[in-house]
């Protein structure tokens, strides 16, 4: 009830159904093999839902290992109750090394000599060893065997994991296939030579969202899902191998704030991008690019819904506004509930239709809702 009556005050909001999300942990983990657990990656603000609120409820339904992107993320959920595992996998310069240690983070080792910076400051701090098995993003290359195999060597780090990174999971032909296929051998391989050298294997992950999607069958101890966990795709256009029942989790609403009528010829908007062509009604939304609605969805057919109908977006997107025509919706008035991303009756607007619109993925699009909006737990 308080909920509800927050959001007759509120501006825009987002609604965050917990059993969605509930629902998309069990129907993942029922598509691992057995030994494999879910590290939920919950960096830049858990792709946009807020980390605290996301990381804590799942942390509460048993998951016990989670991934940001910077150490400031990590702190924050620490400082937010957060008691579990948690994987930093960008770069952390050593001189945090400090707050690593005090923390009780775990650092990804992004190569050799990072490993040697973290160990000079003599603390035990937990790391896992990140390999570039071909992204060429982070991760000492898995060819430079003697330096992996080093960084198993320092007194004072705890080497917890070892992992790579897939940089075509999501694709389907047999080019991309050949080269994920190239990228995990190179990975197995890796962990056979350190095996023989007697090296304790550390837990191992490589797949990420589409890595389960495509390779469910890979047996590691860990698979960090980002995208997928919020019950979205990255793209409606990317076929996968398995097809799992992802429910969204988000959903972006706001209130109609004034509607008023346009004569032909007039025009909407910034740069008069917009000329009307027949008697129009226009409804002004009150968020704009700065709430994290791409100023690139500006005169593309993307619709929002008022009372179960679409409703194109006319005009070029503002910093804090948009315009949609309501012409073809009888009685749209101030104080109706727009709905951007999310279901209104039998109609629905899905992240990844609003992200294929702004030419980008959902991955984008969520990341960067703004905290501008206030997130809202819900049950249904
Ligand atoms: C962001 C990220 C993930 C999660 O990717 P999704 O495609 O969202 O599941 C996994 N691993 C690494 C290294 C990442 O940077």
């Amino acid at each position: 009830m308080t909920q509800v009556m927050t959001r007759l005050n509120d501006r825009a909001w987002l609604e965050l159904n917990l059993s969605n999300l509930r629902h998309n942990v069990a129907v993942l983990q029922a598509a691992f093999p057995d030994e494999c657990k879910l590290m939920a990656v919950v960096k830049a603000n858990a792709y946009g839902h807020g980390a605290g609120k996301i990381a804590l409820y799942l942390n509460d339904l048993g998951i016990d290992a989670f991934a940001v992107a910077t150490i400031d993320e990590a702190i924050d959920l620490r400082n937010q109750g957060l008691k579990a595992d948690i994987l930093i996998l960008g770069y952390t310069d050593a001189s945090r090394a400090e707050e690593l240690f005090r923390y009780s983070l775990t650092q990804a080792v992004i190569d050799y000599q990072h490993a040697e910076e973290l160990a000079a400051f003599n603390l035990p701090i937990k790391v896992q060893v990140k390999v570039d098995t071909g992204m060429n993003r982070l991760g000492q290359s898995y060819q430079d065997y003697d330096q992996i195999a080093n960084i198993f060597s320092f007194e004072h780090l705890e080497v917890t994991g070892i992992f790579t990174h897939l940089s075509v999971a999501d694709s389907l032909m047999e080019a991309d296939v050949e080269f994920t296929r190239k990228q995990i051998t190179r990975f197995y391989s890796l962990i056979e030579q350190l095996k023989e050298r007697k090296i304790p294997i550390p837990a191992t992950h490589i797949q990420s969202s589409y890595g389960i999607l495509n390779y469910p069958e890979l047996r590691c101890q860990y698979a960090r899902i980002g995208i997928a966990l919020y019950g979205v795709l990255s793209s409606s256009n990317t076929p996968t191998r398995l097809q799992l029942d992802l429910k969204p989790v988000l959903a972006l609403k706001t209130k109609v704030a004034l509607v008023k009528n346009a004569k032909p010829g007039e025009y909407v908007g910034y740069g008069r991008a917009y000329q009307v062509k027949k008697d129009t009604t226009i409804a002004i939304i009150p968020i704009g690019y700065a709430d994290g609605l791409p100023r690139s969805l500006s005169e593309q057919q993307c619709d929002v819904l008022i009372n179960g109908s679409r409703a194109p977006i006319i005009g070029r997107v503002c910093m804090d506004q948009h315009m949609v025509d309501v012409t073809d919706i009888p009685h749209v008035k101030r104080g109706d509930i727009v709905t951007l991303i999310g279901k209104d009756g039998t109609e629905e607007i899905r992240a990844e239709e609003v992200a294929g619109h702004a030419d980008t993925i959902t991955n984008e699009l969520l990341s960067r809702l703004s905290e501008r909006i206030e997130r809202f737990l819900t049950n249904h």
